[in-house]
């Protein structure tokens, strides 16, 4: 079943309304010059009318091309067209029946209210009024309309249009809120999203994050697409920084280890911090060779590191288990492989990369 809500999401059912509303408007004005309440020509009316229509409409199409929620001058134009051309029809029936045309530049105010900015909105408003004063002024000077008839239905239509305006002056106001309170909920779901992936102190991907980036690699690996290697990166002696210098030296010390890994990578290229002082490289579309290279920078610029101010000398060392993915193995097992090179490289003296067999 469609709902009122999914045909005003649906272009096609969104046409369709708008076409039938003007055609129902059309009937409507038909049915007034065939009973002679309209003070134009058959042939007058037809142009006159046609022109609206086919204005409306095509304006209506090119809106619809540029994306129905941007708030463009054509929406304003459409607005606009629309109110101008009922006061024009509306001008033209010198009868009490004019009320009920009036009816439809209210609507197109709503129209305005949900889609313009509040000034264009208000300039909508007051063309509107300003139009329609001066047709019911043509009337009463060049058709002789009964003054005090057009007055006071000038009077109503301005009570009726003001009393609009103020309604869609808040309807204005309440989108305005919803749209910004609607920004400021994508932008906290922005952060929320990078928080849930992020490592707190080196802002590198976090261990949660860099699993699904491994299941998402291996998947494409397995179907024949882009391998990848790991580089399991272990601070050689760590607990000596925090003991000598204190934890916030040591916590230092690992934003700097966090900045040099990233700078030894790629941008496709994925960098994790998976707790303590043990990091992950995940190098996308890299071979082993290419991994060593890429760990022996990241060894050579780490031991270049002046990590500890009160200490220039002091050298921080890194060791690296390196392992490359093969198609059908579970993630688990080749972290595992790099883990145990990383364990060799430890007992072989550290400061070394070791490639996992
Ligand atoms: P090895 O060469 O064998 O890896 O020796 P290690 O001292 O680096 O290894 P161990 O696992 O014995 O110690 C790791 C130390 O890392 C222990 C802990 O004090 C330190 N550490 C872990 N997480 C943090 C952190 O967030 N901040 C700081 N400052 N230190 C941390
Ligand atoms: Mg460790
Ligand atoms: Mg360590």
């Amino acid at each position: 079943m469609l709902s009122l809500a999914d045909i005003g999401q649906n272009r096609t059912w969104r046409m369709l309304l708008v076409i039938s509303g003007l055609a129902i408007y059309a009937l409507f004005c038909l049915g007034l010059a065939r009973y002679g309440y309209l003070e134009v020509t058959g042939l007058g009316f037809t142009t006159l009318f046609g022109a609206w229509i086919i204005g409306f409409l095509l304006l209506m199409f090119a809106d619809e091309t540029r994306g129905r929620f941007d708030p463009g001058t054509l929406t304003f134009s459409k607005a606009m067209w629309l109110n101008l051309g009922v006061v024009v029809t509306a001008a033209l029936v010198p009868h009490v029946l004019r009320l009920l045309l009036l009816v439809v530049p209210l609507l197109g105010l709503v129209y305005a209210a949900l889609h313009l900015e509040q000034r264009s909105m208000l300039t909508v408003a007051g063309v509107t009024w300003v139009s329609y004063l001066v047709s019911a002024v043509l009337l009463v000077t060049l058709h002789s309309a009964d003054p005090v008839f057009e007055g006071l239905v000038a009077i109503a239509f301005t009570c009726m249009l003001g009393a609009m305006t103020v309604l869609a002056t808040e309807i204005t106001a309440l989108r305005v809120a919803f749209e910004r309170r609607r920004d400021r909920l994508n932008e906290a779901m922005e952060q929320l999203a990078e928080l849930a992936m992020r490592d707190e102190l080196t802002g590198l991907f976090n261990r949660r994050y860099i699993m699904d980036v491994l299941a998402r690699h291996k998947a494409l690996a397995d179907r024949g697409h882009l391998s990848f290697t790991l580089c399991y990166c272990d601070l050689d002696h760590f607990k000596r920084i925090n003991d000598r210098y204190g934890h916030q030296v040591g916590d230092q010390a690992l934003k700097d280890f966090a900045r040099v890994a990233e700078s030894v990578v790629r941008s496709v290229d994925f960098v994790a911090r998976l707790g303590g002082e043990e990091f992950l490289l995940v190098l996308v579309g890299a071979d082993e060779d290419t991994a060593v290279r890429v760990a022996t920078r990241l060894c050579d610029r780490t031991r270049m590191l002046a990590m500890i101010p009160d200490a220039p000398d002091y050298r921080q060392t890194v060791s690296v288990g390196v392992a490359g993915f093969r198609p059908g193995e579970r993630v688990e097992d080749v972290i595992q492989r790099a883990d145990r090179a990383l364990y060799e490289a430890k007992a072989g003296g550290r400061d070394r990369i070791v490639r996992g067999s």
